[in-house]
């Protein structure tokens, strides 16, 4: 596949924020296919590096290019790509998983029996398919966040970046959900946030350590 020749880059991407916080400076980096591990304490500007390459918001000067994609200047072609989990997920519907995954897959023009085995597939991939009924309201940190990735894979992004995804997981969860995400990386690139060691140490092919808005080192 094409895949192989996956790239994201990033040239001078810097942000400062009204009120004077330099969140991002000078940031150079080069992301291939796999996982990537932004690794930094609470502050450092995980976040706001991930909003600026999914495009949520503009950086004050830099490039970023996807592939063929010049992402600051046609957001819409990279958002057909992407694949999104925040940090802050805000409320959970009151809905089954079943439900709302259909619903978000029709939004993407997932239509007909083309739907019904997308969703059931992610449902599957996720451990959520014993769940798929319950009310996603109802579930625990844990299943939030599986269904968080179904939810972002929809669709079949080639760029997947994750915020934070592992935070307030127990161990035996945060491994599940290394599990998941490993199988995803070895199709596409995948970001992956974290303050957690150990969420980088076994996972990522590269690890970037941040903080107080640059890239201190990357490392493999
Ligand atoms: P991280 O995700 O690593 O915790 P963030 O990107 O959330 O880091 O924040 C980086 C810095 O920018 C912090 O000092 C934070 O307080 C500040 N910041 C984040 N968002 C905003 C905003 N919308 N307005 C002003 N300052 C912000
Ligand atoms: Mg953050």
């Amino acid at each position: 596949m094409l895949n192989s020749n996956l790239s994201l880059n990033l040239q001078g991407v810097s942000k400062t924020y009204p009120g004077g916080v330099q969140a991002l400076q000078d940031i150079n980096l080069q992301i291939g296919r796999g996982m990537f591990g932004l690794l930094g304490p609470n502050g450092a500007g995980k976040s706001t590096l991930m909003r600026t390459i999914a495009t949520l918001q503009q950086p004050d000067s830099g490039a970023i290019t996807f592939n063929n994609i010049d992402v600051l200047r046609d957001p819409s072609a990279l958002r057909r790509v992407l694949g999104y989990l925040p940090q802050e997920f805000g409320a959970y519907p009151r809905t089954s998983a079943l439900t709302m995954l259909k619903h978000l897959a029709a939004l993407k023009g997932i239509h007909g029996p083309q739907q019904q085995t997308v969703v059931e597939s992610l449902l599957h991939k996720t451990n959520l398919w014993e769940a798929r009924d319950k009310s996603i309201d109802k579930f625990s940190g844990g299943m939030k966040q599986r269904y968080g990735i179904a939810q972002a894979l929809l669709g079949n992004p080639s760029l997947l970046i994750v915020d934070e995804p592992t935070a307030g997981l127990d161990p035996a969860e945060r491994r599940r959900f290394q599990n998941i995400l490993a199988e995803v990386g070895e199709e596409t690139v995948v970001i992956l946030s974290t303050h957690i060691v150990d969420d980088v140490k076994e996972l990522c092919s590269q690890v970037g350590i941040m903080g107080r808005g640059r890239i201190l080192n990357v490392g493999q």
